[in-house]
């Protein structure tokens, strides 16, 4: 099933989100339909608050990104209770999007590398370092789960230049080739 995805300004995506169990009701069902979302809304990564869900995990596909990022190609994880147990290496600029705030790309400095440790869906451990884009995209779907959003990470003046811009795509202006849910939309639980 392919969700809408919550837009910027909704306060589900300003919620910390929480831990599950194994026998998290439908959890395979749920992570099926995080990757269905993904793929249908052209992204890169999607957390489970960005259909409307204060869980922690997230789902990554790189494939996408496999001509200008090679490394990237292969590289389809679910994270499951994810903890970035390190941060390593300056920080870089890169710039980023997010299907929560469609139409915006601004640059965001992060760590170069982590060591990040979670469960996959077949409920096996793993403790990793990551680097480089990898590291990128991990960062940038875990703030999620903690509430935070890349255009929190800006600075503050470029925060201030963009405050009218990020004021008019929760009002629902913007466009987007999936569905969405608006701060003030109603979330459907199923
Ligand atoms: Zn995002």
């Amino acid at each position: 099933m392919v969700y809408p995805i919550v837009i910027y300004g909704h306060p589900v995506l300003k919620k910390v989100s929480v831990d599950i169990d194994k026998d998290y009701p439908d959890l395979d069902k749920i992570i099926n339909d995080l990757f269905e979302t993904l793929y249908y809304s052209d992204g890169l990564g999607l957390a489970a608050p960005q259909i409307g869900k204060s869980i922690r995990i997230f789902v990554i596909d790189g494939g996408p990104l496999a001509e200008d990022e090679p490394e990237m190609a292969d590289f389809k994880h679910v994270f499951i209770n994810a903890n970035i147990t390190e941060k390593y290496g300056e920080l870089k600029p890169m710039t980023e999007g997010c299907l929560s705030i469609p139409n915006l790309r601004e640059e965001v400095n992060r760590e170069y590398s982590i060591r990040v440790s979670y469960y996959d869906e077949k409920w096996e451990h793993h403790d990793e370092i990551y680097e480089g884009y990898k590291a990128r995209v991990i960062q940038h779907e875990y703030d999620h789960l903690d509430g935070v959003l890349f255009t929190d990470k800006v600075s503050p003046l470029r925060r201030r230049l963009l405050k009218g811009k990020l004021a008019a795509i929760s009002k629902g202006k913007f466009e987007a080739n999936y569905d969405t849910i608006l701060p003030g939309q109603k979330i459907k639980s199923d």
